[in-house]
């Protein structure tokens, strides 16, 4: 789409939040645009046919709390199957390497840890939520393997006001086609400028002048919705300076959370949508999903400094890590059944520098501050923005159409 040079409302992101406001304002009356820096929609929601029987969500691919996800209703209205099979991370771990005796134990285990986070958030405690740890429970690095999945770091990173405010019905679903492609599909027919990098967002005139790589356009409004930190890096900057969105962005840096998917031959002899997990007794491990889908595939995820030290080794070594783990747990025979398909590359990529948001100890107030509107013409959005869905994409979705209802709002009071 060509870039015109002048617009009511400028949306910068077509992820799963731009799209939000775009919706939210498309009939509106107003002249909007939306400024993707990649050739692609979705931002982090990316689905790719990773072999001609496997489809593979490189970024989000459940629907969490999904009785409460603004995106099933939209699955629904754009003849996407959800699938309601129950997730495999509790209780459907497979066969002996993790035996029933000790998952239980390790369910008690984290339960209780839980509980007591619970208690502290009840008295407002703002720190880091590995205090609540019991000291010298044989559980707490695996707990902490969980946290590095969760929150895409270890406890000590995270505050514990943001863990608690955080909204889990327990409810997990799928979309068959891929997350990615639902997120895409939701965006056919907006419009979008791609290759369009904003690097300034200058208000310091009556008209906002927006700069790209395509070229400067202005408007009245514009919606931010990139990931915290491209704003903490200033890699896309405001004049003048918005020092409170920088800290606030700083201060819920994206973790790192990364997947691959492995194709399996001989699928047959392991259970359809299986987990595989040890009782490893160190968080440096990977979770796996076995045949998603009955796919014949199985799918690693890995989280935290774990994560980033195997994304820093370079392409391949997620792949190699999680062949290595597997036939640690299922036996030799499996380093021939395995073949690398594709990795995820979240923390190198320009455009995300990460994979979700977390609040830093005593920074669980910061995802307010980065959400307020500025001077009534700035507005903010994205999953770190989301009160309690952060870190996922409905909570992203959802974020945008606020701070679409927001600029509403606005003009709507100046026009009374
Ligand atoms: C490995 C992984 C697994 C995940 N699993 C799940 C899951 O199972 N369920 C779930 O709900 N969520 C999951 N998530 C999180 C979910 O994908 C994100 O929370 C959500 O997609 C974020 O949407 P967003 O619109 O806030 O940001 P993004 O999707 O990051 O969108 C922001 C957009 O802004 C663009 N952009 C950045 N900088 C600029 C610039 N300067 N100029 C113009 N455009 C720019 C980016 O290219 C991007 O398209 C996962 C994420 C990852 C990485």
């Amino acid at each position: 789409m060509p870039l015109s040079s002048s617009v009511d409302v400028v949306i910068i992101g077509a992820g799963a939040a731009g799209l939000g406001a775009a919706h939210a304002l498309k009939d509106s009356g107003l002249n909007i645009i939306l400024l993707e820096a990649r050739d692609r929609v979705g931002g982090r929601g990316h689905t790719v046919q990773a072999a001609p029987d496997v489809i593979f969500d490189v970024g989000c691919g459940w629907l969490h709390s999904a009785d409460q996800n603004s995106f099933v209703l939209i699955a629904e209205q754009l003849n996407f199957e959800v699938d309601r099979t129950l997730p495999p991370w509790r209780d459907r771990a497979f066969g002996e390497v993790f035996p029933e005796r000790e998952r239980q134990e390790f369910f008690r285990a984290i339960d209780a840890f839980y509980d007591r986070l619970g208690q502290a958030a009840l008295r407002g405690e703002d720190c880091a939520a590995n205090l609540y740890l019991e000291p010298d429970n044989r559980w707490n690095p695996m707990i902490d393997a969980i946290s590095t999945y969760v929150n895409g770091c270890e406890l000590d990173q995270v505050s514990v006001l943001d863990v608690d405010a955080y909204e889990d019905s327990g409810h997990n679903w799928r979309v068959r086609r891929g997350y990615g492609a639902l997120i895409a599909a939701y965006g056919a027919g907006l419009p979008i400028a791609f290759n369009c990098n904003v690097a300034l967002i200058d208000h310091s005139q009556q008209r906002l002048r927006i700069e790209t790589s395509l070229g400067t356009l202005t408007a009245d409004k514009v919606i931010v919705t990139v990931p915290t930190n491209l704003i903490a890096d200033q890699a896309i900057r405001f004049f003048p300076a918005l020092s409170a969105k920088v800290d606030a962005a700083a201060a819920l840096p994206l973790g790192v959370d990364e997947k691959v998917t492995l194709a399996l031959s001989g699928p047959e002899a392991l259970p359809r949508d299986g987990n595989l997990r040890g009782a490893t007794m160190r968080t440096a491990m990977g979770t796996y999903h076995i045949r998603p889908f009955g796919q014949p595939c199985i799918e690693g995820f890995f989280g935290g400094r774990y994560a980033r030290e195997l994304e820093d080794a370079g392409d391949g070594a997620i792949a190699a890590a999680s062949i290595d783990e597997i036939v640690s747990y299922l036996g030799s025979d499996f380093r021939r059944r395995l073949t690398p398909l594709r990795e995820s590359r979240w923390a190198h990529d320009p455009f995300a520098r990460g994979s979700y948001s977390h609040a830093l100890p005593g920074h669980a107030g910061k995802r307010a501050v980065l959400a307020a509107p500025v001077d009534g013409r700035l507005f903010f959005a994205g999953e770190a923005t989301s009160p309690n869905f952060f870190s996922t994409a409905h909570g992203a979705r959802d974020s945008g159409e606020r701070a679409a209802n927001e600029v509403l709002a606005v003009i709507e009071s100046a026009n009374r």
